[in-house]
């Protein structure tokens, strides 16, 4: 903006990423966090025993990652809107660092986010024969391949569908190293990451799935579907991609994360 006396903030393309990183993942958490009540209410007022049965495997599975990924992507948002105000978020005039001290509290009680990731692991994974995990993959398998036929949706179910591949690679990999429980513990947290990440995809194959039929029937505010649907494109092209360096990092296994003894992490 040449003519002007300065640029706004919003032209940056960083600054755009920050925020729409902080839009893209606040509310498709919102979106999973609403998903998570309904199973709650599904386990207890559904029709049929077997729905009740599916919605409290699902539930019980994805506690510990709307616990743990909800609020380390908060806290990762906070910090980002104080990077995206500069010398401004750190001061206390604007409010941003009180909301990084906020949103760090979340991380740690309630369960810290390391022992939510065990639990994930430890004990949700292989629950009754991981039946509640292979409910979750055959949940996004189908939604991803009834997503591809349509060209609204083709796309972004393609991406979700190669992040779910490499997140059931890592399980098979944990699969066959269960010998080792440092596997196990050095890999939970980018595991819990991992299906957030495939959690929260679902999520917006969802409200673009909705989006483009609605925008397709003419109804509803044009303008919101729109934004939904770039958003879902946003986290599509910049989010999910981070599976396969998730999965990386898991089979990287424990050795170089238990190698040094105590003394070695002094500062030397
Ligand atoms: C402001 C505030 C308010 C709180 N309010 C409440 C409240 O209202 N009610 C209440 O009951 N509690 C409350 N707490 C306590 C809070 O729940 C605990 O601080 C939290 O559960 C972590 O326990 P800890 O502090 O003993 O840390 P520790 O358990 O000692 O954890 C230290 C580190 O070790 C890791 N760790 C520990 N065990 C394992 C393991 N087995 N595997 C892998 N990693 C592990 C943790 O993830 C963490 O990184 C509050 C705490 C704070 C700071």
């Amino acid at each position: 903006e040449p003519a002007e006396k300065a640029d706004v903030l919003f032209v940056h393309p960083d600054v755009r990423r920050m925020l729409m990183h902080a839009k893209a993942w606040t509310e498709g958490l919102r979106a999973l966090c609403l998903w998570g009540g309904l199973q709650v209410d599904l386990e207890d007022h559904a029709e049929t025993e077997e729905e009740r049965q599916a919605a409290s495997d699902l539930i019980g599975l994805l506690t510990p990652v709307i616990k743990g990924v909800g609020t380390d992507k908060g806290y990762e948002i906070a910090t980002n809107a104080q990077q995206v105000y500069g010398g401004h978020g750190y001061i206390q005039e604007w409010g941003m660092e009180q909301y990084v001290r906020d949103a760090r509290i979340a991380m740690i009680y309630e369960g810290t986010n390391g022992v939510q990731a065990m639990d994930l692991v430890g004990r949700k994974l292989a629950m009754n024969g991981g039946r509640a995990m292979q409910a979750f993959f055959a949940m996004v398998a189908g939604e991803c391949a009834a997503a591809k036929g349509d060209a609204a949706t083709a796309d972004f179910a393609g991406r979700l569908e190669k992040a779910l591949g490499e997140m059931q690679a890592a399980t098979m990999w944990f699969m066959g190293n269960i010998a080792n429980p440092n596997n196990i513990g050095a890999g939970a947290v980018p595991y819990m990451h991992l299906t957030g990440l495939v959690a929260v995809g679902l999520m917006w194959l969802r409200m673009a799935k909705a989006a483009a039929e609605l925008k397709a029937a003419g109804e509803g505010d044009a303008a919101f579907l729109d934004a939904k649907l770039v958003t879902a494109r946003f986290f599509a092209e910049r989010m999910l991609p981070e599976a396969g360096s998730l999965r990386r990092q898991i089979e990287g296994g424990a050795d170089a994360v238990m190698a040094l003894p105590p003394e070695m992490f002094r500062a030397a």
